[in-house]
């Protein structure tokens, strides 16, 4: 076992502590009020721990987004830890999954994704900085609030902050396993609108254009770019339509999932998506793609280096890949070498037995510390 390692499973209890501090604010990312509570908290928390520059960038939906550096003038080209401290559990969902814990594991609402994944970054950034062993560029952690949602309004801030970054570290949950992610599928959104014409069913049938027949037949030609072997899923997910029981329906409006592993992939079936066309005469369609993240794709050379540094200090990771997104992706379409899944092991991201594996907390903090000092 390293010294580091060693050190860290000292911290064990330090770090439950932290973590029962963010769990007990609850973060739904829908309630920007109990957010901003959380906000506050790290905010100090942040200052009090020696960061050379906190900055609050105040919301007006989303809870704000916060972004402290540390070695704010090293000449270095910069790290960027990206953390998000919104969950999918709503306000109140404590007393139902109550913070609490079992033998190995602790439970709680985002404890796992992803809380745990902020104290090992705060844990593994306070150690080195104890020890004078920061590496001599500046660290930034960006703290955001809407990644359960897809980022809308921290995106642009992502991209901004990590165009220069070397290297982005990103302690979102690892797999159930403990494998970090090293491919992750992209998804986007999209709105299918179908125009008819409206007309009476009974008097003036044959004056309508039936909207709903139309999207029937968009819906069956859409379903047939699924391409499941390839990773790539189109699912048309939710539909509504019609105005009255006896009028022929004028207005359809549907939601369509797509989920692909490649840019490629995301490519062609944006145009295939968006070269959808009527099949009716006077009907008319459009598709257009709403909010989504690019996939990551597979990058060699970042495991293995990662894999390596970790043996030296007594950490054995494996990698996986998962459909599931997250604002790695983002850094990761732009060429920025990304490694995601950093954070703790666990099961039950979004379910009700969302739960922490303890002793995987000094673990990987000493990965993530280990990384700071070697890349
Ligand atoms: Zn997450």
């Amino acid at each position: 076992m390293s010294e580091l390692l060693e050190y860290f499973r000292g911290r064990q209890d330090e770090m439950l502590e932290l973590l029962t501090e963010m769990v007990k604010r609850e973060s739904f990312t829908r309630d920007k009020a109990m957010v901003d509570r959380l906000v506050d908290f790290l905010e100090r928390q942040l200052n009090s721990l020696g960061a050379d520059a906190v900055q609050r960038f105040p919301q007006d939906e989303a809870g704000d987004f916060l972004k402290a550096t540390w070695n704010i003038n090293s000449s270095g080209q910069p790290y960027l830890f990206m953390v998000h401290i919104d969950t999918v559990h709503p306000i109140g969902s404590l007393s139902s999954m109550p913070i609490r814990r079992e033998g190995r594991r602790y439970y709680g609402p985002g404890a796992l994704d992803m809380k745990a994944g902020l104290v090992i970054v705060l844990e593994a950034i306070q150690a080195l900085r104890e020890r004078d062993q920061l590496p001599d560029r500046p660290i930034h952690l960006l703290i955001t609030t809407d990644e359960e949602i897809g980022s809308p309004q921290s995106e642009a801030l992502i991209k901004a902050l990590a165009a220069d970054c070397a290297l982005v570290l990103v302690t979102e949950p690892a797999t159930k396993e403990g494998a970090i992610k090293t491919w992750r599928k992209g998804g986007g959104k999209y709105e299918l609108i179908v125009e008819g014409r409206a007309s009476h069913a009974g008097i003036a049938p044959q004056e309508g254009i039936n909207a709903i027949i139309e999207f029937a037949q968009q819906a069956l030609e859409i379903n047939r770019l699924n391409d499941l072997k390839y990773g790539t899923s189109v699912s048309v997910t939710m539909v509504e339509g019609g105005s009255a029981g006896n009028v022929i329906p004028a207005h359809v409006r549907a939601h369509i999932d797509t989920r692909v592993l490649t840019l490629e992939a995301m490519d062609n079936l944006h145009a295939a998506l968006t070269a959808l066309y009527p099949k009716m005469p006077g009907a008319t369609v459009t598709c257009a793609r709403q909010h989504g993240r690019p996939p990551m794709e597979r990058r060699p050379g970042l495991f293995e280096k990662a894999a390596a540094i970790g043996e030296r200090y007594g950490v054995t990771i494996y990698e996986a890949g998962t459909g599931g997104g997250s604002d790695g992706n983002f850094t990761a379409a732009m060429g920025i070498p990304t490694l995601d899944g950093l954070g703790a092991h666990g099961d039950g991201a979004h379910a009700s037995h969302e739960h922490v594996i303890i002793d995987s907390m000094p673990r990987q903090a000493t990965l993530v510390a280990a990384i700071l000092l070697e890349w």
